[in-house]
């Protein structure tokens, strides 16, 4: 298996080549068939794209998964009916309009520090807004 694997979930970069946890190699584990658990799967990704689809390379690393997802075998094989729950990234659920509306400006302020200051505030305020709203 000389294929570099990499991660799946959006912003982790656990990749075969370059990760280990707690002096233990990472692992990688490919999408599970069954489609309810699938799509847990698929919805803990948080993929940019909402319409993503995992292929059968797509794999998803050890460090998303609780000790009790794994049989304590060499290599480690996971438990059946597993699903991510550690290190997942937050959903942002701007409308993607908005979202790009904010990189503009973001992009439009990169000489204006001032600016940019407040921008970045002002999108801490609107995530807390958020995440007040969930609770
Ligand atoms: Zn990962």
């Amino acid at each position: 298996m000389s294929q570099i694997l990499k991660c799946s979930v959006n912003w982790c970069d656990s990749t075969s080549e370059n990760c280990t946890e707690n002096g233990e190699d990472v692992t990688f584990h490919t999408f599970p068939k069954c489609q309810n658990i699938r799509d847990t799967w698929i919805d803990a990704c948080k993929n940019d794209d909402e319409d993503w689809k995992p292929s059968q390379d797509s794999v998803i690393c050890s460090r998303h998964f609780t000790d009790d997802c794994f049989r304590q075998t060499k290599p480690r094989r996971m438990k059946f009916k597993s699903t991510p729950t550690l290190h997942l990234p937050k959903k942002i659920v701007w409308e993607r309009s908005l979202r790009d509306q904010v990189m503009m400006d973001y992009l439009r302020a990169l000489n204006d520090k001032r600016r940019l200051i407040k921008l970045l505030k002002e999108k801490l305020l609107m995530e807390r807004r958020h995440d007040r709203r969930k609770t």
